[in-house]
């Protein structure tokens, strides 16, 4: 993570979001406010955000979908800002891959100490150098090929986003669900085994990469995966 952790705003009532934006920005983050869902997914395609905020009432689509369709290319944290006491909203939001949901109103330091929260909860290693590689995979992101010590892995479409979800956190522990929810364009489809079939997959392909050393996805059992941290 960068030293200034760079936020993605997207809230549509500009009253709000001037208030975020100023308390974000006066606690060292950078933000990128967005007004739409729209333009909140094109920034996030083109930005490297650590963090995203989603109201989820917006004019053109829900928070929700944003939230949905951000889960397709990025495994960053994501906090729901909601308006009403919206029992299915929340409950939505979390199954979507959300970290927290905040009801409005609220003060500006209330989400600020959120997202320092959920930061530290997901990045248990954003105190180290930015320089200092994680694990001994490369993502490239122009060719769409994660490389292994310097060799490209030859991924099915699949293991790629899965591989790619568990790189984004070296460390955290996905559940089958999670990852489901973010490597799979349609989760209803396919089943927890599948997971693990593709889990299989790429750890015999690193494993014939590396001539045999370590393995580099953990499994937790009865909880899921993680990226082993290297130190
Ligand atoms: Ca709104």
């Amino acid at each position: 993570m960068q030293a200034m952790p760079h936020v993605l705003l997207v809230e549509d009532e500009p009253a709000i979001a001037d208030t975020l934006v100023y308390a974000l920005e006066t606690e060292c983050f950078t933000v990128t406010h967005a007004l739409t869902g729209t333009d909140a997914l094109a920034a996030a395609i083109l930005g490297n955000f650590d963090f995203a905020i989603l109201d989820i009432g917006l004019p053109d689509m829900t928070g929700l979908e944003v939230c949905r369709r951000l889960r397709e290319i990025s495994a960053i944290p994501v906090l729901f800002l909601t308006a009403r006491d919206g029992e299915l909203d929340r409950i939505l939001g979390l199954e979507l891959g959300g970290d927290d949901y905040v009801t409005k109103p609220f003060s500006p330091r209330e989400i600020v100490a959120r997202v320092r929260a959920i930061l530290r909860r997901s990045a248990p290693t954003a105190q180290t150098s930015a320089a200092a590689a994680p694990t001994s995979l490369h993502h490239d992101a122009a060719t769409m090929r994660i490389h292994c010590l310097g060799t490209p892995l030859d991924l099915t479409a699949h293991e790629y986003k899965l591989l790619l979800v568990l790189m984004k956190q070296p460390g955290r522990v996905f559940t089958r669900d999670q990852l489901l929810d973010q490597a799979w364009q349609d989760p209803g489809a396919v089943t927890d085994r599948t997971v693990d079939a593709h889990i299989k997959s790429i750890r015999s392909k690193l494993r014939a990469t590396r001539g045999g050393a370590e393995n580099l996805i953990e499994t937790r059992r009865g909880l899921g995966y993680s990226l082993v941290q290297k130190s």
